[in-house]
C-alpha cells in the first residue's frame, strides 16, 4: 500500500471557520442607550461603574467635626470677625438659612489611618448652596458649587498624619443662580429658602474609576452624536461596548483593562497635558472662562464673593491642569478681589503674572452698550485699562461682551482708541427672527473703524465643554470660506464659577479622539484669546463684513424696563459732564483748588458699575436695584459737594430766584443759548450767551400782546399759541401742532399725538428683558379726561390732563408751550406724572407726524443711527422696537419732527407714527419693578430741514436745563460769560464738544496709579454728531503750550499745529470722536 489516502465522506472538519457561532449586527439603539447606564445612577449604580468611583468614605466624628456660627440678618462678615465668634456643635442633616444668609463652619478632620496611604484623599462638602473654602490662617482656598457640582476639595498631603487639621468653610445661603423658588430661575427670589448640608466627608477616591468615567462619558458621546454613515462613530460604539464587558464590579484591576481599551480610542496620552503635544494644527481654541454677573439674580454684594469663589478655584485648578488658561473681564471685579480678598488677588496676580490667566476686556464691567452715553462707553474703556494697566503692567487687547444685548455702531471706534482691535461677543445668537450670518468678520463703525469680531460658532460663553460643544464648533461655524478656527469659551458662568475638573478633562479626550480616530475638530489649549486673534488679525483683509449696529433680536424691553434706573443713569452722566466741565475751569483758574479726582473716579466708579449688562437694562432681582439706588444717591450726593466747592472757587451760587440784575444762568454746554427762564414765582428773563454764566436781560412783552396765548375753543378743547406754533389740545391729546412759520401741519387729520397707548406685554419668557412682537397687537388708546388750563402766564402757559389707566394707575400730563424767541425753534414741552401699578402691561405715548421717510433716525452715542420704519425683510421688522439715547427724529428733506425725551432709551417708528417708550411692569426677576410714580418729561420738536444740528442741540438743552445763579461779585460773571475754551461760530455746527476735563495723569491730579505727567493738562473730546466730514477751530483762553491728539486712553497720537492765541483746527471725518490734549504752559 501506498501511503496514506483520505476518504472523502461527508464535510471537511478543519473547514476554516471564521465565526465559531452565529454573529449578529449590533443594534445601535440598543447599544447606545447601554452606554450611559453604565455610568448612571438608579436602579444600576451599585453594580456600575458608580460603584467603584470610592476606595472608601468616612464621616461624622471623630473624622469630621463640624461647628457654626450664623452670621447676623443678611451680613457677609469678615473671615476674622467670624472666625472669633463663638461657634456651636452641628451636623450633616442640619438646615441653613434663610436665603441671603451667612454660615460659617469650623471643620475639624482626622484622616482615619486606613486612608493615609490612598491614592487621591478629598473633602466632599455639599450644602446645596454656595460655599468657600478658607484655611485656618484665614486665606481662601477655593469655591463650592453645591447640588453635586464642585463639591470636592483635596486633602493637602499633610493631613495624612492622623491628626486634626482645621479649615473653615464660609456658606452663602444661594445658589449659583441665587434664590429662585421652584425650577424657574428667574421668578423673584424666595426670601425663606433653607438648605440641607447633605454631606461632609472624608472621601478616599478611586483615580481609575475616575477616569474611565470621563473616557466613556467622551467615547459614548462620539458613539451618540458622529453621523452613524461614519466609521468613527461604529468604533465608538464597540469601543464603548468593549469596555463596559471588561468590567467587573468590586475589581479595581478591571477598571485599568477598561481604561486600556478606550486607549484605542483616545490615544495613549490623555491623562496628562501632553495631549496636547502632537504637533497637529488645531481648528478649535478652548479657553476657560468664568461669566460673572456682577449683580442679577443676587445682589452686588454676594458677587464680591462669587468673584473670590470663582478665580481661587481656577487658581487651584491652574495648579493641577498646565493647560487651563482662563480669561476673565470686569476690571471691578479684579478691584473687589484686591480689597477684599488680597490673598487670592495676589494668587490671580501671579497667574497673570504667569500667563494664564488673563484679564480681558478693557472695560470696567460688562457694560450694557445700548443706553450708556457715549462718554460713559470711553470710561468703560479709560478705568478698565487703566485699572489693568496699573495692576497687571498691561492693557486688554480683546474687547470681551460676551452676554450683552446687543452692540452700538460706534464701538469699534472706541475700541480701537482704546487700544483694542478685537471683539468677541455670541449673544446674538439668541436672535430668535433672524439668524446672524457671520462668525469671524470685520465689524465697522458708523465713523469707518474696523475691528475684528468672532463669536464663537458653540454659541455660548459657558461651554460645558462636551463633545458637542466641539463639534459644533465646526458644524455652527458660519464664517469657513475665510478661516475655520474657533475659540470654545468654556466653564461654568453667569453666576461664576469657571471651569471644572470634569470640563478640562473632556476635553482633553476629544484632543485625544481628533488625534488618534479623526473627525472631531482639533481642540487645543494652553493658548490666549490674544494668541487667537493674533493668527485671524493676519488673514482679516479677507474677512466680510458687518457695517452699523450689531442689533440684538431679543430682550428689547431692556431699553425701558427699571426705569428709575435708566433715569439715574442719564442725570448723572450729566452731572458728571458738568463737574468735570466747572472742576477743569475751577482748577486752572485757581491753583489752590485740588481737581476732585477721588471723586470723581469714585462716582464715574460707581455710574460705571450700575451700567453692567443686568443692572441698567433692567434685568435683575429687585435687591440689586435697592443697591444701585444707594450708589446713585452717593453720586449725586458727591456730586452736590463737589459743585458747592467749585461755585465757591469760581464765584456763583446757585439761588432760587433772582433779579434780572443780579442773576445769571449756569451753563454747561458748548454753544450759544438763548432761553426763557424762570427768575422768581412770576418773573422770567432771557439767558443769552455762551459760557458757564449766562447773563440774563429782560423779556419784552407788551401787556397787549403776549408771547404766548392760551385759549378755549369749546368745552375739553384749547389752544395754545406762540409766535412760532399753534397746538389744539382735544381732551388732553394734541390734534393740531402747526407752524406758523412754515406754514405747515404736523398732526395728519383726524390723528392725535401725545396719544398714550397701552399694550399687553406678555412675552415668551424673558419678562423683564423681552417685549415680543406680538404686544404690537393689543394696542388700546387710552381715554383722557378732563383737560383744564394749569398756567398761564405771559411768557408760558399750559395744560392738563387726568388720564385712568386703570382703578390703580393715572397720569397726569401737563402740556407746555413757552414764549418763542426769535432765532430758536420753538417746541412743545410735555411732562408726566404716572402713578403706575399695572402687571405685565407697556405704556406707550405716540405722535403721528405728517412725514413720510423710510427711515427714522435715533440718537446713539457720538452718532446716529438710521433704521427702517417698515417690515419689508424680517430684518427691518425686528427692529419694531429700537433703542434711543435723548431724540428720535422722522425727517423729510426740508421738514421734520424730532421727539425729545430726559430719561428714556425705548422708542419705535412705524410708518409716519413715533412711539416713545414708557413704561414697563414685568413682575420677574423684580417682581415690583417700575411700581410707583415716575416723572417722565419730553418733547416735539417740530423743524424746519432734514435733521441738524438743531435738534442734536435741542436735545442737549432739554436734558441740561439752565440753572439760576447768583454771582456775588462782577468779577465771576464777566470772567465766566465767555467760555474758556470753546469751537469758533465759524466751525461746523455738527461739531460737538463734549467733554472738558483734566489729564487723569497731570502731576496736581494724578492718584498715583500710573506715572505722573509733568505739568497741567486739559483733555477735550469733540465729535461729529450728524455724518459728514467736520472742520472747525477751537480757542482757548488757556496758555497752552503744546496741543496732541490723543486716543481715549490719553496716549499721544500725534502733535496738532497750534497758532495764534490758543487756536488750532480740527477737522473730522464723519462721526468720528477725537480728544485732544492741550498742555498748559
Ligand atoms: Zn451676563
Amino acid at each position: 500500500m501506498g501511503g496514506e489516502t483520505r476518504t472523502q465522506r461527508g464535510p471537511r472538519s478543519d473547514y476554516p471557520l471564521q465565526a465559531p457561532k452565529p454573529v449578529g449586527q449590533l443594534i445601535h439603539n440598543i447599544y447606545k442607550d447601554r452606554i450611559s447606564q453604565f455610568y448612571s445612577g438608579g436602579q444600576y449604580e451599585h453594580q456600575n461603574l458608580r460603584a467603584m468611583m470610592n476606595e472608601a468614605v468616612v464621616s461624622g466624628e471623630p473624622h469630621v467635626q463640624l461647628f457654626v456660627w450664623h452670621a447676623p440678618d443678611q451680613t457677609r462678615p469678615t473671615f476674622k470677625n467670624a472666625t472669633s465668634q463663638e461657634f456651636t456643635k452641628t451636623k450633616v442633616g442640619e438646615w441653613f438659612g434663610p436665603s441671603w444668609t451667612t454660615h460659617w463652619f469650623r471643620v475639624i478632620l482626622k484622616v482615619p489611618e486606613e486612608l493615609q496611604d490612598k491614592r487621591l484623599l478629598e473633602l466632599h462638602w455639599d450644602g446645596n448652596n454656595e460655599g468657600m473654602v478658607w484655611n485656618e490662617d484665614g486665606h481662601p482656598l477655593q469655591g463650592l458649587t453645591g447640588g453635586g457640582e464642585r463639591v470636592e476639595w483635596i486633602l493637602p498631603d499633610s493631613f495624612r498624619d492622623g491628626k486634626e487639621h482645621t479649615i473653615y468653610i464660609e456658606m452663602a445661603c444661594n445658589g449659583m443662580f441665587g434664590n429662585a423658588p421652584g425650577g424657574d430661575s428667574i421668578q423673584p427670589p424666595d426670601p425663606n429658602k433653607y438648605f440641607r448640608l447633605d454631606r461632609a466627608e472624608i472621601v478616599a477616591v478611586d483615580p481609575d474609576a475616575r477616569q474611565l468615567y470621563i473616557d466613556i462619558w467622551i467615547i459614548g458621546d462620539a458613539a451618540r452624536e458622529f453621523p452613524q454613515d461614519s466609521w468613527e462613530q461604529h468604533k465608538a460604539l464597540k469601543t464603548c461596548n468593549e469596555i463596559i464587558e471588561a468590567f467587573e464590579v468590586g475589581n479595581r484591576d478591571s477598571l485599568k483593562t477598561c481604561r486600556k481599551i478606550a486607549e484605542e480610542y483616545l490615544g495613549s496620552n490623555v491623562d496628562s497635558a501632553k495631549v496636547y503635544e502632537s504637533g497637529k494644527e488645531p481648528l478649535v481654541f478652548g479657553i476657560g472662562h468664568c461669566h460673572i454677573d456682577s449683580c442679577w439674580l443676587w445682589p452686588f454684594a454676594e458677587t464680591k464673593r462669587k468673584v473670590a469663589r470663582s478665580w481661587s478655584s481656577q487658581c487651584d485648578l491652574m495648579d493641577r491642569y498646565p493647560e487651563l488658561n482662563f480669561a476673565c473681564s470686569q476690571a471691578q471685579q479684579y478691584k473687589w478681589l484686591k480689597q477684599l480678598y488680597p490673598s487670592v488677588f495676589e494668587r490671580v496676580k501671579k497667574k497673570v503674572a504667569e500667563g494664564r490667566f488673563h484679564p480681558i476686556g478693557g472695560s470696567w464691567v460688562e457694560h450694557d452698550t445700548n443706553m450708556p452715553s457715549g462718554e460713559s462707553l470711553v470710561r468703560q474703556f479709560l478705568y478698565g485699562q487703566r485699572f489693568y494697566e496699573s495692576n497687571f503692567g498691561r492693557r486688554c487687547q480683546t474687547f470681551w461682551l460676551p452676554d450683552t444685548f446687543g452692540y452700538s455702531s460706534q464701538l469699534p471706534q472706541l475700541c480701537r482708541l482704546a487700544g483694542m482691535t478685537r471683539f468677541l461677543t455670541q449673544k446674538l445668537s439668541w436672535n430668535n427672527i433672524n439668524r446672524f450670518p457671520h462668525t469671524t468678520f470685520n465689524w465697522v463703525a458708523l465713523d469707518g473703524t474696523q475691528v475684528i469680531c468672532h463669536m464663537p460658532p458653540a454659541e455660548t460663553y459657558t461651554a460645558e465643554a462636551h463633545f458637542g460643544d466641539v463639534k459644533r464648533s465646526m458644524s455652527q461655524h458660519k464664517s469657513l470660506d475665510q478661516d475655520a478656527t474657533s475659540l470654545l469659551v468654556f466653564g461654568k458662568g453667569d453666576g461664576g464659577g469657571g471651569p471644572t475638573w470634569q470640563q478640562i478633562e473632556k476635553l482633553r479626550r476629544c484632543r485625544g479622539i481628533s488625534d488618534t480616530v479623526g473627525l472631531l475638530p482639533r481642540v487645543h489649549m494652553g493658548n490666549s484669546v490674544d494668541d487667537f486673534f493674533d493668527k485671524l488679525e493676519r488673514k482679516a483683509d479677507s474677512f466680510v463684513t458687518w457695517y452699523g449696529e450689531l442689533y440684538f433680536e431679543l430682550h428689547r424691553g431692556t431699553y425701558t424696563t427699571q426705569a428709575k434706573n435708566k433715569r439715574d443713569n442719564r442725570r448723572s452722566e450729566i452731572v458728571l459732564r458738568d463737574l468735570e466741565l466747572l472742576a477743569t475751569i475751577a482748577s486752572i483758574k485757581d491753583k489752590s483748588y485740588k481737581y476732585p479726582k477721588k471723586e470723581i473716579d469714585d462716582m464715574w466708579e460707581l455710574v460705571l458699575l450700575c451700567q453692567f449688562h443686568d443692572c441698567l437694562p433692567g434685568s435683575s432681582i429687585e435687591m440689586a436695584y435697592r443697591e444701585s439706588d444707594e450708589m446713585y444717591s452717593q453720586v449725586f450726593k458727591t456730586a452736590a459737594s463737589v459743585l458747592e466747592d467749585i461755585s465757591k472757587v469760581l464765584g456763583f451760587s446757585q439761588v432760587q430766584t433772582t433779579t434780572v440784575a443780579d442773576g445769571a444762568a449756569l451753563n454747561t454746554l458748548p454753544w450759544h443759548r438763548k432761553e426763557v427762564i424762570d427768575i422768581s414765582e412770576n418773573e422770567a428773563a432771557v439767558a443769552c450767551g455762551h459760557g458757564p454764566l449766562l447773563k440774563l436781560r429782560t423779556l419784552k412783552m407788551s401787556e397787549d400782546m403776549p408771547l404766548v396765548s392760551l385759549s378755549q375753543a369749546s368745552k375739553n378743547v384749547f389752544v395754545l399759541e406762540n409766535d412760532q406754533l399753534r397746538v389744539r389740545v382735544e381732551a388732553g391729546a394734541i390734534t393740531s401742532l402747526y407752524d406758523r412759520t412754515a406754514e405747515r401741519e404736523i398732526i395728519p387729520k383726524g390723528q392725535k399725538a401725545n396719544q398714550y397707548v397701552i399694550f399687553d406685554d406678555k412675552p415668551l419668557y424673558w419678562q423683564a428683558w423681552d417685549v415680543e412682537v406680538y404686544h404690537l397687537d393689543t394696542r388700546k388708546p387710552l381715554q383722557s379726561g378732563e383737560t383744564e388750563i394749569h398756567e398761564v402766564k405771559k411768557h408760558r402757559a399750559s395744560l392738563i390732563t387726568k388720564t385712568k389707566i386703570s382703578e390703580k394707575s393715572s397720569i397726569e400730563t401737563i402740556i407746555t408751550l413757552t414764549a418763542a424767541l426769535p432765532g430758536q425753534q420753538s417746541h412743545v414741552e410735555i411732562s408726566s406724572t404716572v402713578v403706575w401699578h399695572e402687571t405685565m402691561k407697556f405704556l406707550k405715548v405716540e405722535f403721528p407726524v405728517d412725514i413720510r421717510n423710510t427711515e427714522a433716525s435715533y440718537e446713539t452715542q457720538f452718532g446716529i443711527v438710521r433704521r427702517p420704519t417698515h417690515y419689508n425683510t424680517s430684518w427691518d421688522m425686528a427692529k419694531f422696537e429700537v433703542c434711543s439715547h435723548r431724540f428720535a427724529d422722522l425727517s423729510e428733506h426740508s421738514y421734520g419732527v424730532s421727539i425729545l425725551n430726559d430719561s428714556k432709551y425705548g422708542f419705535a417708528t412705524a410708518g409716519n407714527v413715533m412711539r416713545l417708550s414708557l413704561l414697563r411692569s414685568p413682575k420677574a426677576p423684580d417682581a415690583h419693578a417700575d411700581m410707583g410714580t415716575h416723572h417722565i418729561r419730553w418733547a416735539i420738536f417740530p423743524h424746519q430741514g432734514a435733521l441738524s444740528h438743531v435738534t442734536v442741540r435741542k436735545a442737549a438743552e432739554f436734558n441740561s436745563p439752565l440753572k439760576l445763579a447768583s454771582a456775588a461779585a462782577a468779577a465771576p460773571l464777566a470772567d465766566l460769560s465767555s467760555p474758556p475754551v470753546y469751537l469758533t461760530p465759524d466751525s461746523s455746527e455738527a461739531l460737538v464738544l463734549d467733554t472738558v476735563k483734566r489729564g487723569e495723569d497731570d502731576e496736581d491730579v494724578s492718584r498715583g496709579e500710573l506715572p505722573v505727567k509733568k505739568g497741567r493738562s486739559v483733555i477735550l473730546r469733540i465729535y461729529d454728531s450728524l455724518g459728514g466730514r467736520a472742520r472747525g477751530t477751537v480757542v482757548t483762553t488757556w496758555g497752552v503750550a503744546k496741543v496732541s491728539k490723543v486716543n481715549l486712553l490719553e496716549d499721544e497720537l500725534e502733535e496738532v499745529a497750534l497758532a495764534e492765541g490758543g487756536r488750532f483746527a480740527v477737522d473730522l471725518r464723519p462721526f468720528e470722536v477725537a480728544t485732544y490734549k492741550l498742555q498748559l504752559a
